[in-house]
């Protein structure tokens, strides 16, 4: 059985996990498929360049607020709550107290993660082909949701936001549930001989390093390498005393699966991107 489902609510489709449902009465969370596209980064703050939306016309910022509208909706969140940080791949791990929810603000500018033991607090992470965990403590109530892509990976952002858990909330790392969400897979994480090497030297401790870094196939007379980061991420997290139930990875691969998820790998600087959110709330009220 799939440890996890896709539902599909008046057109808008999300992924959710069913280990995090089992919590659902106060924990929500899902990680949107195509069409629902948050905008990158880049597309988001050059104002002019406007798509077209059936017979309308609409700037990448409003249809970034549309689409957070349908997702918050879906799960039953109100979207004005949302806090998305400006991830620039740094491992900056935040806590979010009282400050303003919104898109962008410069309380969360060049970071990647974002932990709260706030009710009402939807935290979201933008991702194409970059690894989305999200993180629920139930014994502490407390949620985070981290970006880790190759670079967030490398860095350690995912240990860094466990380390945070612990040191800010007094979280067990026994009772971290951590969600891997779709992301590029070794299948097609493809680099050459001096990024693999960095990587080995990071992470030659890690007792499956021989599965994390493959040859790969021969271009132009150049060896590639296929590195596994979501192994490392599971090996980094087990290392941080996580429980190996908790940890619970979708396993899906947003290149393989393209036609679902928005790539970077696939489309480019015309991808979109995808966003993981999760919020603690009241048991059993809407918000
Ligand atoms: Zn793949």
């Amino acid at each position: 059985m799939e440890n996890y489902i896709i539902k599909n609510n008046n057109g808008i489709s999300y992924l959710q996990f069913t280990k995090l449902l089992e919590y659902e009465d106060i924990v929500k969370h899902a990680i949107s498929l195509k069409p629902i596209d948050i905008g990158s980064n880049d597309t988001l703050l050059n104002i002019k360049n406007e798509i077209s939306v059936g017979a309308h016309c609409m700037c990448p910022w409003q249809r970034m607020i549309n689409n957070y509208q349908k997702l918050c909706n879906a799960i039953n969140l109100d979207y004005k709550r949302v806090y998305r940080p400006y991830q620039t791949h740094t491992d900056i791990v935040k806590c979010v107290e009282n400050e303003e929810a919104g898109v962008f603000t410069k309380n969360f500018k060049d970071v990647d993660a974002l932990i709260t033991n706030k009710k009402n607090k939807i935290l979201s992470i933008s991702i194409a082909d970059c690894i989305d965990l999200l993180f629920f403590d139930p014994i502490k109530k407390v949620i985070a949701n981290t970006h880790s892509g190759w670079q967030g990976t490398y860095k350690l952002i995912s240990k860094k936001t466990v380390e945070k858990m612990v040191d800010n909330y007094g979280c067990n790392p026994k009772d971290i549930i951590c969600c891997i969400g779709p992301s590029i897979r070794k299948c097609h994480f493809e680099v050459d001989e001096d990024l693999s090497e960095k990587f080995y030297e990071k992470f030659k401790h890690l007792s499956k390093i021989d599965d994390i870094i493959s040859k790969g196939r021969i271009e132009e007379n150049k060896q590639k390498y296929n590195i596994d980061t979501v192994l490392i991420n599971k090996e980094t997290m087990i290392e941080m005393g996580l429980k190996e139930e908790n940890i619970i990875d979708c396993g899906l691969c947003t290149v393989c699966n393209s036609d679902k998820f928005h790539s970077y790998r696939v489309e480019k600087e015309l991808a979109g991107r995808n966003t993981g959110i999760i919020c603690m709330c009241n048991a059993n009220s809407l918000q």
